[in-house]
């Protein structure tokens, strides 16, 4: 049997198996160490699959970080220390430079340290992020209640917006598509939500690889029915602008879409904070599945195995 036939998804499932673990299964894994509790992550961006070589290094190096960023804090926790893996073939010593200035900026911005790490030679490009958070309390996926209200932290669909126009390789981008592209090359981890999510969510995860198969992820894992309303989900200026140029629909952008590393979580109405830019999209209700404006939702998304060439 090829991975190809099991997706991603059932590959995580046969290696807990194997490893028998109660903890894997959320975007960080949660231990205790010396009484407090560290979360745990690793992510890798791989060259052809996440990044072209022709792309910014420094961008390469800042979405390292922030997309393992985004898994701490979307457990509720701030990030602390990094290791980096690098896996090189011969490049310029400046490409390499390049990317660890992104590094660098990302580590400044987010106050985290990379402290150590690791190169190989490689045949393609690969940085794998492995880092360090600290939270007061974890917040999984697991935890979704009834009567909870479903949120996202800010626009969807704008990377996958930009990674299309960045395929196309045009001389010249009009300035709401350079946002776009922008918005894909340097996603911002939402740390400004770590207090909020460790305080008041009791569901939460971040949207690597599509509203839909993420929202379905968090509703599997809470045993709940997610009911969201496309009139609530939040769509930029900029995709809609893009949608109108090139006859797409945003909302196909916002639930397919990967790569914006916004946050979904879930907690009573009562707890919403106006000083956020929290999206109240849907409600948690008693069942199974994701629907969309009563309608059953497709666990659609990105899938390593399966999906072929989306990602670049
Ligand atoms: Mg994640």
């Amino acid at each position: 049997m090829r991975l190809s036939q099991i997706g991603e998804l059932g590959l995580i499932e046969r290696l807990k198996r194997i490893l028998d673990s109660q903890i894997i299964g959320d975007d960080t894994a949660p231990v205790n160490l010396g009484g407090s509790t560290v979360l745990l992550t690793c992510d890798t961006l791989v060259e052809d699959r996440h990044f072209k070589i022709s792309y910014p290094p420094s961008a390469i190096g800042w979405k390292a970080i922030s997309v393992n960023v985004s898994d701490v804090v979307a457990n509720g926790g701030t990030p602390a220390y990094a290791l980096i893996s690098l896996v090189l073939p011969d490049v310029q010593v400046s490409f390499v430079e390049e990317v660890y200035l992104g590094v660098k900026k990302a580590c400044e911005f987010y106050r985290c340290q990379v402290v150590g790490g690791n190169v190989s030679k490689g045949d393609k490009v690969c940085v794998d992020v492995f880092l360090v958070g600290e939270t007061e309390r974890f917040v999984g996926r697991r935890g979704a209640m009834e009567g909870d209200w479903v949120f996202v932290s800010g626009p969807l669909g704008d990377s996958r917006a930009g990674l299309e126009l960045l395929l196309m390789e045009k001389k010249n981008y009009e300035d709401f598509e350079l946002s776009l592209i922008e918005r894909h090359l340097r996603p911002t981890a939402r740390v400004d939500f770590a207090k909020h999510i460790s305080k008041y969510a009791n569901a939460s995860m971040d949207i690597s690889d599509g509203l839909s198969i993420d929202a379905h992820r968090l509703a599997q894992a809470s045993g709940v029915r997610l009911n969201l309303f496309s009139k609530n989900i939040p769509i930029s200026q900029e995709l809609r602008s893009f949608c109108r140029k090139h006859g797409k629909d945003p909302l196909q952008y916002a639930l397919l879409g990967g790569e914006d590393y916004q946050l979904l979580f879930t907690h009573p109405a009562g707890r919403f904070n106006p000083f956020l830019s929290m999206f109240h999209i849907g409600v948690v209700e008693k069942g199974q599945g994701v629907y969309l404006d009563n309608n059953p939702v497709e666990p659609e998304g990105f899938d390593h195995f399966r999906v072929l060439a989306t990602s670049i």
